[in-house]
C-alpha cells in the first residue's frame, strides 16, 4: 500500500513537521493526548501552547478519544436523506464527502465511476501518455506560459482568478518559487477533487509537470484532504509511474473549511495555527517561508493537461470570458445524484433537470454551499459562470449544487449553513468570530429584524471570505422565502 504521505524537505524550518505530526498522532492513537502535545513541542522545539494552538484548529484531529467507532456525516445532503436535521452528536463528521452515497456513514471510498453523471475533457478516461507535457516542452518556457495565458484558463478552486496572471506574479519575483498543489477539498457537498484524482489522476499530474515545467519551483508540495485516503493513494500511484519523475512532498491536512483560504493552507505548511494571513503581501510575492508561492487546485492542474492538448477544443467549450468546463457536485433531493462535468455558462436549471429532482414541493438550490446561497425555482435561468449568481449569495464557487425542496427543507437547511460557518469561523478576526453565531441564533430565535444589519457587519468586516460570505445562505433564505422563519 502506498504511505499516502511523503515528507517535506529537510532543509524546511522544523516547524513545518508539526501538522504530519499531529496526522499521524491522530492516525495512530485516535487522539492528540497531553503527553504527545509535550514531546513534540520538546522535539520541534515549539511552546507547547503553539502545538495546542494548532491541534485544536483543526476540525478532524480530538483533544479526547472518539466514544464510539462509528462516525456519521453531517452533511446537508446525508441530513436531508435521514429525513432529520438533528443535532448531530460528537462524533459526527460535517462531511464524508460521499454525498452522493447519502446518508453516509464510516470513512471514504474511491470515487465510483458511475457517479460520473456527466463526463467531459477532464473526467474522460485518463491519459496514457505525455504528450500535453511534451507540447509544453516543444513551446518553451516562456512561450508554454503565454499560451496559459492565452488560453484564459481560471483557476477552479472557487475563485476563478486567471492562472496565467498568477503564474507571472510569481515569475517576477525572481526567487525560488514554491508550487503548492491544493488538495484539500473541505467543502461539505463538493468530491469533484476526489473525482478527478481517482479516475483521472494521470491527467492531474501531468497538469502538476507542466506547471513545474514553467515555474521550475524549488518545492512542490501536495496539500491533501486528511481523510481522502483513497484519492491521495490513486495520486501516488500516478506519481510513481510519472516520467519525469517529480520530486513531490505530500502533507495530510485535519479539516477545516477555512483552509480553502490560500494564506491559511500556507500557514498549516508552516506548522502554524491555520488562520488567513493579512494581504498584501499575497502568497505570490511571500507565501510558504516567504518564497514566491503559486498554489492551485486539483482541477485547475487537470484543466493544464486538457488545455495543452487541445486549445482550440478547451476554446470551445464554455465562454468567451471562462472558457472549459467545470464539474459539478450535484447532490440532495436528486435521483441521479453525483460528478457532472458542464461547460461553464450553462444554466443551473440544466444541471438540476439532468439531475432528476425529487422533490414534493417546488425545486430550490443552494448553490456555493455555507459560502453561497440558496436560488429559488424562478431564479434556475442562470448561467453558471464564475462570480455571483444572485445578489443575495448564490455563487458558483467550487461547485457544489445541492437540491432541495421548498420550502420545506428552507429553514433547517439555512439553520445548517449559518451553524456550520459559526462552527468553522477560525475566531481570528471579531465580526465573523462573534458576529456568526450570533447570526445563527437570531435566525433559529425567528428574530430576523436584526438579521440585515448583523450581516452587513459580518461581510465588510469580516477578514477572508469565510465571513465575508457567511450572510449569504441566511440572507437568501430570508429574501425567497421569508414565511418560513416567522
Ligand atoms: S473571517 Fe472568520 S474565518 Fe476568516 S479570518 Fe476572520 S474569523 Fe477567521
Amino acid at each position: 500500500m502506498a504511505a499516502m504521505a511523503r515528507p517535506l524537505p529537510p532543509d524546511f524550518p522544523i516547524r513545518s513537521q508539526l501538522l504530519a505530526r499531529l496526522y499521524d498522532e491522530q492516525r495512530r492513537a485516535g487522539w492528540i493526548a497531553p503527553g504527545f502535545a509535550d514531546a513534540i513541542a520538546r522535539e520541534l522545539r515549539l511552546p507547547v501552547a503553539e502545538v495546542w494552538e494548532a491541534a485544536t484548529s483543526y476540525a478532524d484531529f480530538r483533544s479526547a478519544p472518539l466514544i464510539g467507532d462509528e462516525v456519521r456525516c453531517a452533511g446537508l445532503s446525508c441530513q436531508l436523506a435521514r429525513g432529520a436535521f438533528a443535532e448531530m452528536p460528537s462524533e459526527a463528521s460535517h462531511c464524508l464527502f460521499r454525498c452522493y452515497d447519502a446518508p453516509a456513514t464510516g470513512g471514504e471510498e474511491p470515487f465510483p465511476a458511475p457517479m460520473v453523471r456527466q463526463a467531459g475533457p477532464l473526467l474522460a478516461p485518463d491519459i496514457t501518455n505525455t504528450d500535453r507535457l511534451n507540447a509544453a516542452r516543444r513551446l518553451g518556457r516562456d512561450a508554454a506560459l503565454n499560451a496559459v495565458a492565452e488560453s484564459g484558463l481560471r483557476g477552479r478552486g472557487g475563485a476563478y482568478f486567471p492562472v496565467g496572471t498568477k503564474w507571472r506574479a510569481a515569475l517576477e519575483e525572481r526567487r525560488p518559487i514554491a508550487l503548492v498543489v491544493n488538495a484539500e477539498e473541505g467543502e461539505p457537498g463538493v468530491f469533484k477533487d476526489r473525482a478527478l484524482l481517482s479516475l483521472a489522476p494521470r491527467r492531474v499530474v501531468e497538469g502538476i509537470a507542466i506547471a513545474a515545467f514553467i515555474l521550475e519551483p524549488a518545492v512542490i508540495v501536495v496539500f491533501a484532504n486528511g481523510q481522502a485516503d483513497p484519492a491521495v493513494r490513486s495520486l501516488e500511484e500516478a506519481l510513481d509511474i510519472a516520467e519525469p519523475q517529480l520530486d513531490v512532498a505530500i502533507v495530510r491536512g485535519g479539516g477545516g473549511y477555512v483552509l480553502g483560504e490560500e494564506s491559511a493552507l500556507l500557514n498549516a505548511l508552516e506548522g502554524r495555527r491555520p488562520v488567513p494571513r493579512t494581504k498584501p503581501p499575497y502568497p505570490v510575492q511571500s507565501g510558504l517561508f516567504g518564497m514566491p508561492t503559486v498554489v492551485n487546485n486539483i482541477e485547475t492542474f487537470a484543466n493544464l493537461s486538457v488545455h495543452f492538448g487541445d486549445v482550440p477544443g478547451f476554446r470551445t467549450r464554455g465562454t468567451p470570458e471562462t472558457p472549459g468546463t467545470k464539474i459539478l457536485s450535484v447532490s440532495g433531493r436528486v435521483r441521479l445524484p453525483g460528478a457532472y462535468e458542464v461547460p461553464l455558462g450553462v444554466s443551473l436549471r440544466k444541471v438540476v433537470e439532468q439531475s432528476g429532482p425529487a422533490v414534493a414541493g417546488e425545486v430550490a438550490v443552494l448553490a456555493g454551499g455555507p459560502s453561497g446561497g440558496f436560488l429559488s425555482a424562478g431564479h434556475l435561468d442562470v448561467p453558471l459562470q464564475p462570480g455571483i449568481l444572485h445578489a443575495t449569495g448564490a455563487m458558483l464557487g467550487a461547485g457544489g449544487i445541492v437540491v432541495l425542496d421548498a420550502p420545506g427543507d428552507i429553514r433547517d437547511a439555512a439553520l445548517a449553513m449559518a451553524r456550520f460557518n459559526a462552527e468553522e469561523s477560525c475566531g481570528k478576526c471579531t465580526p465573523c468570530r462573534e458576529g456568526t453565531p450570533r447570526l445563527y441564533d437570531l435566525l433559529a430565535a425567528g428574530d430576523v429584524d436584526g438579521i440585515d444589519g448583523l450581516a452587513e457587519v459580518i461581510q465588510f468586516g469580516s477578514l477572508c471570505g469565510l465571513g465575508q460570505m457567511a450572510p449569504g445562505p441566511v440572507r437568501s433564505a430570508l429574501h425567497f422565502w421569508p414565511g418560513v422563519f416567522a
